[in-house]
């Protein structure tokens, strides 16, 4: 069995696969358009071999951006008002985003697991977006995201072997 890349190796690891990774790009940008079937079969076979609860580094690290559905969502299922649940856990951060006030997120538990899980925001959800539609247009936004995420960094290597 593969083993799952350590997240506290991941600053160390991306930084020396960066220069690689967008020499890739900017030599295959066609190419990498097509590839989004290829991207999302290394999308899910390497997040079906990672154990998020392990890691919870996103989590942790980074703060993800809510919208208003996803305050209401929360809102709804920790029985507040809206403007109670913005006053206890949001603030807005110096890009103008709605984001938690503290990382880590302060639903995050120490064992790792979301005390929010079915309501927790679209972003989080989302994350780390390796099988987002058109991937080629955040190639570059997942080569940030390698120094956080296992899965990311794995993607990113497997892509440059295709
Ligand atoms: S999505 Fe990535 S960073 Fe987040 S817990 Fe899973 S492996 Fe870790
Ligand atoms: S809401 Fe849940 S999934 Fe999102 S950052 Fe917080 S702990 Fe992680």
């Amino acid at each position: 069995m593969i083993k799952q890349v350590d997240y506290k190796l991941l600053p160390v690891l991306a930084a020396k696969s960066e220069t690689q990774w967008k020499r890739f790009l900017q030599k295959n940008k066609k190419k990498l358009e097509g590839m989004d079937l290829k991207v999302h079969s290394l999308h899910d076979t390497i997040s079906e071999r990672t154990d998020c609860l392990t890691c919870a580094n996103c989590c942790r690290s980074l703060g993800p951006q809510i919208t208003d559905k996803d305050v209401e969502r929360m809102a709804k299922m920790l029985r507040l008002k809206t403007s109670d649940l913005i006053d206890r856990y949001l603030k807005i951060d110096e890009d103008g985003d709605l984001v938690f006030q503290s990382t880590p997120c302060p639903f995050l538990g120490d064992d790792n697991y979301c005390a929010i899980y079915e309501f927790r925001p679209k972003a989080c959800r989302e994350y780390p977006h390796t099988d987002r539609k058109r991937f080629y247009q955040i190639y570059n936004l997942s080569i940030k995201n390698a120094s956080t995420c296992p899965i990311v960094y794995e993607v990113l290597e497997e892509i440059i072997k295709l």
